[in-house]
């Protein structure tokens, strides 16, 4: 059976409360009952004691029974529902009243019902002078009797009961159908939320306000998800028109040079050839790009860890570097304190991959006569490398996507050879050593990164 959150939360609280309400109700009924009937037992009991002691009065005056000794009481009996039966001390009946004539008369009620219940009678022995002159018997109908106004009395608290009873229901009903919306609402705005993110749909959001605090983190992880998975979408997109752009234009290139020259449009020369030859080149760089990517990314990837000095490492990477930087008339400089050794647990080749990406943007994005500075320093515990260029720069709106995959900002510098993935693969390689990457960065003034790892002690 399928019930809303809201349902299954009112049924279980108006359960609870109606198991609740009865067993009290039945509770206070019992205990009220028995302390009343106690409380007329006492007066019963009393009213005894008080008959036999009239009796006795009556047997010391007369000093014998006759036919009307404390024939008066009758009337007291008769309409109190009781009867009396005067005997001697011979069980000899002096007078007795007819018990039919309270039969039909009185209010009995027992447990709750009128019955006319079973006649019983107590004997109480009269003693004058420690002997025994008599013995009234006390009968009644019913073991405790009561007057209509203790009827009325029990009615009216029982009434009370149930009454209260109803009234707590409807209450805690109301309260608790207002309570089980708070939790209900959210939940349902959050689940609509879900399935229409689920449908694909992922402009979807939950602006519900709750001061609970796992739906408030429920609906914030969703927006989240929601946020997430828009951009995830957004960059599944960009991916396939990039890598399809990519991939497209050397094809192209190749092809229309090729059937130029298969056509004798143009002459097949080194020249030309060896353009080709750079286009296929291109293209390769590009798939052994997407491969590190995919090796990366599916956790395939081994860290050979060891000691590495970064100092020593960074000069590699200069050096490999110097002559595009001199092509491109940029100065490549690297400063570190004297005398410090900056040792750190690793992956020699995968750190330079990393260095190379890094300085390979800066000689990219920096123009001719630029300057691309590499700083290394350390404190007890970190090892810092900043790259820092006063290149192109990378725009504010740009900042939080160039470690995404294929991400190479606005259109304008797609003129810049790249395919977006070399700052993911850094990224990825440097989350496996627990080290970090920042990137600061003005558009027009230039780029600053840096990359923190735990010093080797
Ligand atoms: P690629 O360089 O192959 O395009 P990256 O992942 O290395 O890919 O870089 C992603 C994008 O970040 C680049 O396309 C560029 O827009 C931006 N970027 C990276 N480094 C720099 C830099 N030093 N200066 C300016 N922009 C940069």
């Amino acid at each position: 059976m399928k019930h809303s959150i809201r349902r299954r939360l009112s049924l279980i609280i108006i359960f609870c409360l109606v198991v609740a309400v009865s067993l009290s109700a039945v509770l206070i009924n019992v205990t009220i009952n028995n302390t009343f009937n106690k409380y007329m037992e006492d007066i019963q009991n009393k009213r005894n004691a008080r008959l036999v002691e009239y009796f006795q009065q009556i047997y010391k005056s007369d000093g014998k029974w006759s036919a009307t000794s404390g024939e008066e009481m009758k009337h007291e009996a008769y309409m109190s529902d009781y009867c009396l039966t005067l005997l001697d001390g011979n069980r000899k009946v002096v007078w007795e009243m007819d018990h039919n004539d309270i039969k039909f008369k009185n209010h009995m009620m027992l447990n709750g019902k009128e019955e006319k219940g079973v006649y019983n009678t107590s004997s109480f022995a009269i003693d004058v002078n420690e002997k025994t002159v008599g013995y009234i018997l006390v009968g009644q109908y019913s073991s405790v009797l009561l007057t209509k106004e203790d009827i009325s009395f029990k009615t009216e608290i029982n009434k009370s009961i149930a009454f209260s009873g109803v009234l707590t229901l409807l209450i805690v009903a109301i309260i608790s159908l207002i309570l089980s919306k708070q939790f209900s609402e959210p939940i349902k705005a959050v689940s609509n939320t879900s399935v229409n993110l689920s449908r694909g749909n992922y402009d979807s959001r939950s602006n519900i306000k709750s001061n609970i605090e796992e739906i408030r983190n429920l609906t914030e992880s969703i927006n989240s998800l929601g946020e997430k998975l828009n951009s995830q979408d957004l960059l599944r997109k960009r991916l396939i028109s990039d890598i399809s752009h990519e991939i497209r234009t050397p094809l192209n290139v190749l092809q229309n040079n090729l059937e130029a020259m298969i056509d004798g449009i143009i002459p097949v020369s080194t020249d030309k050839l060896n353009n080709l030859n750079d286009e296929v080149i291109r293209f390769g760089k590009l798939l052994n790009n997407l491969n590190t990517l995919k090796e990366i990314e599916s956790d395939e990837i081994l860290i050979n860890l060891g000691l590495v000095n970064m100092g020593e490492l960074l000069s590699s990477v200069i050096g490999d570097f110097s002559i595009e930087a001199t092509e491109k008339n940029i100065q490549l400089v690297m400063t570190k304190e004297d005398k410090k050794e900056f040792m750190v647990l690793g992956d020699y080749d995968k750190l330079k991959q990393v260095f190379i990406n890094l300085i390979s943007n800066g000689i990219k994005f920096t123009n001719i006569n630029g300057i691309v500075e590499i700083n290394i320093s350390s404190d007890i515990n970190i090892v810092k490398i900043q790259i820092k260029d006063n290149g192109i720069g990378i725009k504010k709106e740009d900042l939080t996507f160039i470690f995404e995959r294929m991400y190479r900002g606005d259109k304008s510098r797609h003129k810049i050879e790249g395919s977006g993935i070399g700052l993911t693969i850094a990224k990825k390689i440097l989350a496996l050593h627990s080290a970090t990457i920042d990137v600061e960065s003005k558009e027009n003034k230039g780029t600053t990164f840096t990359v923190s790892i735990s010093k080797h002690k």
